[in-house]
């Protein structure tokens, strides 16, 4: 059995693996694959005391520094089930296998809504976006489009609007749903339109994304939008569908953990994107990651036999 089995291996799951076996235990790393969100990645520009790297590398040097300690990397496996058993926590694979553990940190990491329109998949990081924190800066000057008008929307298209030529919301409903104060602040600024009622049918491009198209849902009438940039808000859905309820969720999904990174559930812990830590960032999972790491070898010293 594991001291620490760790469930998805992106960078919160690959930090808390670092962390654990330099405690010197049993460390096993379970994940679909070694990387995560990063390997859908271009320019990264974030990643603090590295000014610019792009997914693949940064992903080769987690699986290469992980590789470095003794972790019992086990890739291209799903968990599909996970419970606390008295003694031990028992994970099962979708290939059949079962694995036991003292503790568990889940990092299984999240994944953005889709639009699910012709030319989304196609300019993914040729235009569309689904990060502003990350990829806002590469829109400078230029006209954007944000789709979704929730708080995540608005908020985009606020910080958006500091950094681009103009932003152009597009909401399908006839209301906005963000919070008030933020469609005030919106309201404030000058190189912002909002149009409801739209609904996006397509991302236009060449090599890169150069519009978009949508229909007027109470005219039904079409109409093209020329912008280089389009950032999906819509959504953020958290990897945790799998997870039964023992585990407390909030109301998007996200588990809950507190500051050592414990779940609910004694010895499950979590970090990253799966949980409920308000910024999704690579430098947040991987914070996330040492302390879910260390805050189940604190537990492990306290409640298990050796
Ligand atoms: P993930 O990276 O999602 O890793 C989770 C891993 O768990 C995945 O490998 C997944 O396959 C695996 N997994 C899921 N379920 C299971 C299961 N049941 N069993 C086994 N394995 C499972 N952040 C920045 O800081 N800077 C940027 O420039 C930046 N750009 C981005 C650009 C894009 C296009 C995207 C999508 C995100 C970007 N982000 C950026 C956000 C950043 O990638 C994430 O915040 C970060 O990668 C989250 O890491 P994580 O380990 O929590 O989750």
């Amino acid at each position: 059995p594991f001291d620490v089995l760790v469930v998805g291996g992106g960078s919160a799951g690959g930090s808390a693996a670092i962390y654990a076996a330099r405690k010197g235990i049993r460390t096993g790393i379970l994940t679909d694959r070694v990387g995560g969100q990063v390997l859908d990645t271009n320019t990264i520009e974030n990643f603090i005391s590295v000014k610019q790297t792009d997914g693949p590398n940064l992903a080769a040097n987690l699986e290469n520094h992980v590789s470095d300690y003794k972790v019992d990397v086990m890739a291209q496996q799903n968990a599909k089930r996970l419970e606390r058993k008295d003694n031990f926590i028992e994970v099962e694979l979708e290939n059949g296998a079962v694995l036991e553990s003292k503790t568990a940190i889940l990092a299984t990491g999240a994944r953005w809504r889709q639009i699910d329109v012709p030319g989304e998949e196609a300019f993914r990081n040729k235009g569309v976006a689904y990060c502003p924190h990350c990829d806002g800066p590469l829109f400078e000057g230029k006209p954007v489009a944000v789709i979704g008008g929730g708080n995540s929307g608005v908020e985009a298209a606020i910080d958006l609007a500091g950094l681009v030529k103009h932003v152009t919301l597009l909401e399908r409903s006839s209301v906005l749903k963000a919070d008030s104060v933020l469609q005030d602040r919106l309201n404030s600024m000058s190189n912002v339109s909002v149009i409801k009622n739209a609904q996006t049918t397509e991302i236009t491009g060449d090599e890169t994304v150069n519009g978009l198209t949508y229909v007027d849902r109470e005219t039904e009438e079409s109409h093209q939008l020329d912008v280089e940039g389009v950032f999906v808000q819509i959504g953020l859905l958290p990897n945790t569908e799998w997870l039964d309820d023992s585990i407390e969720k909030n109301q998007y999904g996200e588990l809950a953990v507190d500051k050592q990174g414990a779940t609910n559930v004694p010895g499950i812990f979590a970090a990253g994107d799966c949980t409920d830590t308000t910024y999704k960032q690579i430098i947040i999972s991987m914070g996330s990651g040492a302390t879910a790491a260390l805050g189940a070898f604190d537990y492990m010293i306290r409640n298990t036999t050796p």
